[in-house]
C-alpha cells in the first residue's frame, strides 16, 4: 500500500481538492492524507496561519492572498490569522532593548502587537486588490481572552461573536495573531514568541474548524529540523501526542502550547509550506479525541500500517549535566535537592542515582538541566551544601542530548537495542538515559552529537534517500 500511486484525476470529483496541483502522483499516505483533507465538506471553515516568512514582503503577501482567495472559491469560509512580517518582531525587540534594558512589559506587549497589525492590513489590503471581502481584526477584537499576564499570556477565554458576524457576511476575516485582551485590566497582552501557531488553534477550536492549516516555510514535519539535516524525511500523518514529544525535544516548527490545545480540544493541524501545493504534514488530534472525530479511519490505518514506530531524532545542545557527588545517606535528601531546584525554577530533564564514590554509603545523583540554567543550579546547590551535606559539586556543559520520539517505544525492546548498537558502533558512549512511551532521551558528548544522531536516523531510516528537503527559501 505504502508504494500504491494514485493519480488525483482518477479521484471521484468530490474528492478532488482545487488545491493540491502539486505532483500527479501521490504515494499512499499521500492519497490518505488527501482524502482526509477532501473530507472536509466544502463549507467546513478552515482557520490558516501565515507566519513571519510566508508574508515577509509584498510578493509573498500577494501570493498568500492568492491563496487565501483560492480556498474561499472552493466554498469554505475562512479565518486567516498572520504573524508580523519575516523579522519584524525581532527588530521590534531589538529598538525596545536599546533604548532600556529593561522595558515596561505592557508598553513591550504594546509595540510588539503592532507588528501583526501592520500584516493583518496589508493583507486586507492585497485581497482587496483580488475583489475579496475581507475585515481585520486585532487579538482583542476577535475575543481572545488571556490571564493578562504580559510577554507570556495564556488564553482563558475565546469569545468569536464579532468573528462569526463577519463569516456570515461571508468576509473573509483576518486576525493579528499573537495578542488578546488581558481578563481583568483589559490590556494588550502577547501570547509569548511563536504564539500566533497558539491564536489560531483557539479560533479553530472555538469556531469549530473542520481544519487548522499553518502555512510555513517548510513543507511540513521533518523527522529533524530541514536546515540542519537536509536529508531529514518528511512526516506525512503524526498523532498530536507524538508531535508534542517532538516540540517538547526542541523541534521549532509548531509551538508546544498550540498542540496541547488543539489535543484538548480535539483540533487537526495540517502543517505546510506557503511557497508550494504539496500536502504537508497532518497532525491528528489525541487518541481519546478519535470516537469524535470524523477522520477515526485515517487514524486507525496511518500510524499502524504506515507510520514508522521511531518518527524522529532531535539533537539538543542546550543541555548540562550536574553531578551531586556524595550526598548523605538518609530519608528525603533527594526531596531536599528537588525542592531546591523547584524553587530556583529549574526544569530537571534526567535523573540518575548511583552508589557514590565520594562518600561510602551515600550516593551520586546526576541531573540534565537546560544549559540556560547552569549558573542559577550550581550556585543554589552550592549555597545550600552544608545543609543537604553532599560531598562536591561537578558541572559539565560539554553534554548534548539525543532524543528518540515515537509511539509505544518503551514496549518495544528492538528500539532500544537497535539505538545501543547504532550509538556504540558510532563509538559514543551513553552518560544518562531516560525512558517514557514516545521518547527515549540520551546524554553524550557534546562533540559527538552530530555523528550520534546521523547514526540513529541512518538505524532507523530517518534519512531521506534522494533530494534533501525542501525549505524556503
Ligand atoms: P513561521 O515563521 O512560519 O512560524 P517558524 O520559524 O516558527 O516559522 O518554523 C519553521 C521552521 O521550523 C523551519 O524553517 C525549520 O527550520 C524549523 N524546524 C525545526 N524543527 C523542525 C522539524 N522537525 N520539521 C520542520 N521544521 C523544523
Ligand atoms: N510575531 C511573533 C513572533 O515572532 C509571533 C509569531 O510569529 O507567531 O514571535
Ligand atoms: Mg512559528
Amino acid at each position: 500500500m505504502y508504494q500504491q500511486t494514485v493519480s488525483i484525476r482518477d479521484l471521484p470529483a468530490d474528492r478532488q481538492h482545487p488545491e493540491v496541483d502539486g505532483p500527479e502522483q501521490l504515494s499512499g499516505l499521500e492519497h490518505l492524507a488527501l482524502r482526509t483533507r477532501t473530507k472536509l465538506r466544502s463549507r467546513d471553515l478552515i482557520v490558516q496561519k501565515y507566519g513571519g516568512s510566508s508574508v515577509a514582503d509584498a510578493a509573498a503577501i500577494k501570493r498568500v492572498a492568492r491563496r487565501i482567495a483560492e480556498t474561499r472559491e472552493a466554498g469554505h469560509p475562512l479565518v486567516v490569522v498572520v504573524s508580523a512580517m519575516g523579522d519584524t518582531t525581532d527588530e521590534l525587540l531589538d529598538l525596545a532593548v536599546s533604548l532600556s534594558p529593561k522595558p515596561p512589559a505592557g508598553e513591550l506587549d504594546t509595540l510588539l502587537t503592532t507588528g501583526e497589525r501592520i500584516s493583518v492590513t496589508l493583507l486586507a489590503i492585497a485581497l482587496a486588490d483580488l475583489g475579496v471581502p475581507s475585515r481585520t481584526f486585532s487579538g482583542k477584537k476577535a475575543g481572545l481572552i488571556t490571564d493578562g499576564i504580559h510577554g507570556k499570556a495564556h488564553i482563558v477565554n475565546v469569545d468569536p461573536h464579532h468573528i462569526r458576524a463577519c463569516l456570515k457576511r461571508e468576509e473573509v476575516a483576518i486576525v493579528a495573531g499573537f495578542q488578546g485582551k488581558g481578563l481583568k485590566k483589559r490590556e494588550v497582552t502577547t501570547l509569548g514568541r511563536g504564539g500566533s501557531d497558539i491564536t489560531a488553534v483557539a479560533l479553530a477550536a472555538a469556531l469549530g474548524a473542520g481544519m487548522c492549516e499553518i502555512y510555513t516555510d517548510v513543507d511540513g514535519v521533518y523527522t529533524a529540523d530541514p536546515r540542519i539535516v537536509p536529508r531529514a524525511r518528511k512526516i506525512d500523518v503524526i498523532s498530536n501526542e507524538e508531535m508534542l514529544e517532538l516540540a517538547a525535544s526542541g523541534s521549532k516548527v509548531l509551538h508546544a502550547r498550540c498542540l496541547e490545545y488543539a489535543r484538548r480540544f480535539g483540533v487537526p493541524i495540517h502543517v505546510r509550506s506557503s511557497f508550494n501545493r504539496a500536502l504537508g504534514t497532518l497532525i491528528l488530534p489525541s487518541k481519546d479525541q478519535e470516537a469524535e472525530w470524523d477522520h477515526k479511519p485515517v487514524w486507525e490505518r496511518a500510524p499502524a500500517v504506515e507510520q514508522p514506530l521511531v518518527s524522529a531524532v532531535l539533537c539538543d545542545e542546550s543541555v548540562a549535566k550536574l553531578t551531586v557527588l556524595g550526598v548523605a545517606d538518609g530519608v528525603g535528601k533527594s526531596a531536599e535537592i528537588f525542592g531546591l531546584l523547584a524553587d530556583a525554577d529549574v526544569q530537571v530533564d534526567m535523573v540518575v542515582q548511583n552508589t557514590s564514590s565520594a562518600r561510602a554509603g551515600g550516593s551520586d545523583i546526576s541531573l540534565a538541566v537546560p544549559s540556560r540554567d547552569g549558573f542559577r543550579v550550581r550556585a543554589a546547590l552550592s549555597a545550600a551544601q552544608g545543609a543537604i551535606g553532599f560531598v562536591d559539586l561537578q558541572y559539565d556543559g560539554q553534554i548534548g542530548k539525543l532524543s528518540l520520539v515515537g509511539l509505544g517505544m518503551r514496549t518495544d525492546a528492538q528500539v532500544f537495542s537497535r539505538l545501543f548498537k547504532a550509538l556504540s558502533d558510532a563509538g559514543v558512549e551513553i552518560e544518562l538515559i531516560s525512558a517514557s512511551d514516545m521518547r527515549i532521551d540520551v546524554v553524550i558528548r557534546a562533540a559527538v552529537l552530530e555523528d550520534a544522531g546521523r547514526a540513529v536516523r541512518l538505524a532507523f531510516g530517518l534519512d531521506h534517500a534522494g533530494e534533501g528537503a525542501t525549505t524556503t527559501p
